[in-house]
């Protein structure tokens, strides 16, 4: 399951100053794998991604460290009364996320999406988004 955090780096005490996923994994002993990471002086944004039977305890650890946690199930949304089925999201996107059924039809594995923002850029329909 794929969780997107989100923390300050305001303050000396803040959640961005600590190195809360290698507490968390310690603690745990739950495999994180990180899959993309926002961090500036400000603000940060991590996209990790865990097994499903362990978001749980994940989830509950990170938010006690003061860590916004967002489940993304469903990442890319896509509009389907603008989708032509053209294809450029397959050849663009790293992960697989689109396919074409028997039909050529398109089909969304959002599971699988790492916020690159490529598809997004590529569609000359705008028929995806990020789910917010
Ligand atoms: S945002 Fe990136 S990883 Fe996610 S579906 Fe689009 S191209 Fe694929
Ligand atoms: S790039 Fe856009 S219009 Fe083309 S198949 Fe993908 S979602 Fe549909």
């Amino acid at each position: 399951m794929k969780l997107l955090l989100t923390f300050s780096r305001r303050g000396q005490h803040d959640s961005g100053r600590e190195p809360v996923i290698a507490r968390v994994v310690k603690e745990t002993g739950v495999l994180i794998n990180v899959e993309k990471a926002n961090i500036d002086s400000m603000a940060g944004e991590v996209l990790i991604d865990v097994p499903d039977s362990d978001a749980d305890l994940v989830r509950q650890r990170l938010a006690e460290m003061g860590v916004a946690v967002r489940v993304m199930e469903n990442a890319i949304a896509l509009d389907e009364a603008e989708c032509v089925d053209c294809g450029a999201c397959i050849s663009v996107c790293p992960q697989e996320v689109f396919s074409f059924d028997e039909e050529w039809r398109l089909q969304v594995s959002g599971e699988r999406c790492v916020l690159c923002g490529k598809c997004i850029l590529a569609c000359p329909h705008s028929a995806l988004s990020q789910q917010g």
